[in-house]
């Protein structure tokens, strides 16, 4: 980092604007959060800003407003409905563009083929769509007439797909016939029928026309919503729903366990996200915003969906994979819709930079003025690459973190709010509003430089409002490890500025010979050896460290497995982190298991690495991860049984 100039350094420290808004917002949240509610429409004041009865928040008590008209109907009222609202570009390089005027029509017209199918305020709906506009449109014209959606991921299997229906009860599953993929069709429409003959609660299937394969239509249940769209009424009246009313139910990645069904409000979680929205992306009206997550997950909805159309944003929506037709897709698309806010996550950043700078230097990224990161620490190697070969030195990078829970950005720099000084691989400073500490066991502060759980210590707006028909989950999960404090699960450290870095998951700590050390700084450690592209860290049980290091790594093109490497990397972790961090077992492999949300499924390789079963799996992204890491270990014992 020596070799590097930030250009946000000191000149503008200390961010006086920040300190002030932060500090009021903690000192009267209510007063603070009613202001930021200004910037929304409501049918009806709220009549109490927060009643807290923990750990159950009701916030803009009272209050009634509606989700689409907030994200829609009223930029059809200014001269935005003439704005862009999407630019959606399908993987075999078809586009559609929709103004704001344009998403209006669509968003009514599907809310009416909704209600005409039986739908109603309450009911929910499951949405498994790849993505296209319909995906947006659908979840707009549910929340338009208070069904809450439940999405989920294209790429999830029929069981995956069926589990989560079951869960919330759906009443209706809308999906497409299907979906593009690396240049092949993802076909969504028989995963869908595999799913439907397990959900019984399913009465009827709304099906998008978005491929040219042959689908089965069962008779009386599923129905083309092309035809559908025939019948449609052009204007639905958004229902005025109470703040707390449901807007949605998404389930997190499953990283750590079977995944929870996390409940979003409509009022608090729409006021938290236009308001860190703003803060977090300093969006301009002529900004171009593109976030590369899939809908599927909590970033898609609040960052692609709620918080930028309640700005009246333009976004880009991409329907399919980062390399296809060639590793420079997504270079190409910044390129062709002069992107200004870039927002990904490490996992992808890593895997640009293991194939090489070439690929974004044959793209013009001279639009970019701003980057994000979410879903994983990001390690300074990839946050420099990422700085250095497409913001080209030139825009900040927004380390954001949250969770499905949080329902927005809770830790992250705000240059919307002022510009400040980065630091590579620190989310930095939390948000107004967002009463973060660091505490030991006990739940007392830690000191400076010392790590520590992650906690927030009073109700924040985008807060979840539960856990899907489990209350009880939802106290244990979040409240119950620390009274009064909502439980991250997440571990962090702050540095001299009061800069957070967070590191890992708290059940990621590993405890080898006396020393605690989280997976995420041995993980950094490996990646900083020029031969590792990827590496996950685990700990087995060992009879006399406690626990010994096993390290899972995927290596550059063309290094050889070899004995010599593996001494190499030995050493390097020896040198970087210390002696006690020697691995104990070091495991090439091909590829890492991961959800399909881009994280490391640590707990499926500490199986594999102690011998065990690997439980759900439902949400891994690639089987065959697991079977190469299976390979790998089995290889390894082999190997070293031939050397006895
Ligand atoms: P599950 O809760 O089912 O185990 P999950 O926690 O992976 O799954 P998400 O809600 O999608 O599901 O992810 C939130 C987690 O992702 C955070 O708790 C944190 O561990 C990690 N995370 C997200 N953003 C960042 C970031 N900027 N820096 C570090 N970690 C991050
Ligand atoms: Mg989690």
């Amino acid at each position: 980092m020596d070799d590097l100039t930030l250009p946000f350094e000191s000149k503008y420290f200390p961010r006086k604007k920040y300190a002030e808004m932060y500090r009021r917002s903690l000192e009267k949240p209510e007063e603070f959060w009613a202001e930021q509610a200004q910037n929304l429409d409501w049918f009806k004041p709220w009549d109490k800003v927060l009643e807290w009865n923990p750990p159950w928040a009701n916030w803009f008590a009272g209050g009634r407003l509606n989700a689409s008209y907030n994200c829609v109907d009223r930029h059809t009222k200014t001269w935005r409905r003439s704005k862009v609202a999407i630019y959606w570009e399908g993987e075999p390089g078809d586009t559609r563009v929709l103004s704001y005027s344009t998403l209006y029509t669509e968003v009514n017209k599907v809310a009416s083929v909704l209600k005409k199918l039986g739908v109603s305020k309450g009911d929910k709906v499951a949405l498994y769509l790849p993505m296209i506009p319909e995906l947006p449109i659908f979840m707009l014209a549910c929340a338009r007439i208070g069904a809450p959606h439940t999405v989920i991921f294209s790429g999830f299997s029929a069981q995956a797909l069926a589990d989560r229906i079951n869960d919330v009860g759906a009443k209706i599953l809308v999906t497409a016939n299907g979906g593009y993929r690396r240049g092949k069709v993802l076909n969504l429409k028989s995963m869908s029928d595999d799913a439907l003959d397990m959900c019984p609660t399913v009465k009827t299937s709304i099906v998008v026309s978005r491929t040219d394969n042959e689908v089965k239509m069962k008779e009386g249940r599923d129905f083309w919503l092309h035809d559908l769209m025939k019948k449609a009424d052009a204007y639905v009246e958004p229902e005025a729903l109470e703040s707390n009313h449901p807007l949605y139910i998404l389930y997190t990645s499953g990283t750590t366990g079977k995944p929870k069904g996390i409940v979003h409000g409509t009022g608090g979680y729409l006021v938290h996200n236009y308001s860190t929205y703003g803060w977090v992306f300093d969006l301009k009206e002529e900004s171009v915003y593109w976030c590369s997550a899939d809908v599927g997950w909590v970033t898609g909805h609040s960052s692609i969906v709620y918080a930028p159309l309640a700005h009246g944003a333009a976004i880009v929506l991409y329907e399919g994979s980062p390399d296809y037709p060639a590793i420079d897709r997504w270079w190409e698309i910044i390129e062709k819709y002069g992107v200004t806010i870039f927002y990904t996550s490490p996992t992808a950043i890593r895997m640009f930079m293991g194939q090489g700078e070439e690929w974004p230097k044959k793209h013009d990224l001279s639009s970019l003025e701003l980057l994000g990161s979410v879903g994983e620490v990001i390690n300074p190697e990839a946050w420099l690459w990422y700085y250095r070969n497409i913001g080209q030195e030139r825009c900040p990078i927004v380390d954001t973190w949250w969770q499905t829970e949080t329902g927005g950005i809770m830790i992250s720099p705000t240059p919307g709010i002022e510009p400040m000084p980065l630091k590579p691989g620190s989310a930095t400073l939390p948000l107004p509003g967002v009463a973060a500490e660091i505490v030991d066991e006990d739940g007392n502060p830690v000191k400076t430089g010392e790590r520590g759980l992650l906690v927030i210590k009073q109700p924040w707006p985008g807060m979840l409002v539960g856990v899907y028909g489990d209350p009880e989950r939802y106290e244990k999960s979040y409240w119950s490890r620390f009274p009064g404090m909502y439980f991250t699960g997440d571990y962090a450290v702050k540095d001299q500025d009061g800069y957070f870095w967070l590191l890992g998951r708290s059940d990621e700590i590993l405890k080898i010979a006396g020393h605690r050390i989280g997976t995420a700084e041995l993980e950094d450690a490996a990646i900083s050896h020029p031969d590792i592209i990827e590496s996950a860290v685990v700990g087995k049980p060992d009879r006399i460290k406690g626990e010994s290091l096993v390290m899972f790594v995927k290596i550059r093109e063309g290094v050889n497995e070899s004995a010599e490497l593996r001494k190499n990397i030995t050493d390097h972790m020896r040198k970087t982190v210390g002696a006690f961090a020697v691995p104990g077992d070091i495991y090439f492999t091909s590829a890492l298991p991961k959800t399909r949300s881009g994280k490391i499924m640590r707990r499926v390789l500490k199986a594999v690495a102690s011998g065990e079963e690997v439980g759900d799996l439902s949400t891994l992204e690639d089987q065959s991860a697991v079977e190469a890491a299976i390979k790998s270990y089995q290889g390894l014992k082999k190997a070293e049984a031939e050397k006895k």
